[in-house]
């Protein structure tokens, strides 16, 4: 058998501190999660595969960017010539959410116009929780709903995912190497 065609593409995660960038990145990398990791300083960089058909690898080199507003002047310089953004926040603080749109912009504005979003919830895990604790509760728990409708809006993939245990991880990085612009 033939070894599979390889395309590779530049990914940057981007979005406030603490929403999880870290943790979604070493689940789907290293399938492992740790609590209370440390911040990221500066950026990170790993590569991973995502086996799109059985002769087809899509190849992400991914860039993991520090959250705080002290790094984000440097932010420019890792979403340059990327391929893709996952925006992440955390599906239990509108601040985080606020502050993934302003990221969207960012992007719209600054980055290469073929670049292709993903907007992505994380924490899900806590989510479910506490839905589970309040099933009665008839005031919105979370920003699921406002977060979807900003997606749909603004053309964005919409994730929601959990880096602790680990689901719908891999839904999201197939589902933006399946829009990657491989060439026959
Ligand atoms: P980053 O600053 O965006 O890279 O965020 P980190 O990956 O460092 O995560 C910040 C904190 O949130 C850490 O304490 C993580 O353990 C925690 N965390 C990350 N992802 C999840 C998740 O899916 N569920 C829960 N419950 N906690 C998470």
């Amino acid at each position: 058998m033939s070894a599979p065609r390889i395309a590779q593409f530049k990914l940057v995660l981007l979005g406030e501190s603490a929403v999880g960038k870290s943790s979604l990145l070493l689940r789907f990398a290293r399938g492992v999660y740790e609590d209370n990791r440390e911040s990221t300083i500066g950026a990170a960089f790993l590569a991973q595969n995502v086996r799109l058909e059985p002769d087809l690898v899509v190849r992400f080199e991914i860039w993991d960017t520090a959250g705080q507003e002290r790094y984000k002047a440097l932010a420019p310089m890792y979403y340059r010539n990327a391929n893709a953004a996952l925006v992440v926040f955390d599906l239990l603080s509108q601040e985080s959410l606020a502050r993934a749109q302003s990221w969207v912009r960012e992007l719209r504005v600054q980055a290469d116009d073929g670049i292709i979003i993903a907007l992505v919830g994380n924490k899900l895990d806590l989510l479910n929780q506490l839905k589970a604790e309040s099933p009665n509760s008839s005031g919105k728990i979370g920003i699921s709903e406002d977060a979807k409708s900003y997606a749909a809006e603004a053309g964005l993939l919409y994730y929601e995912c959990s880096a602790k245990t680990g689901e719908n991880i891999e839904a999201v990085f197939k589902g933006v190497a399946e829009k990657m612009p491989i060439n026959e």
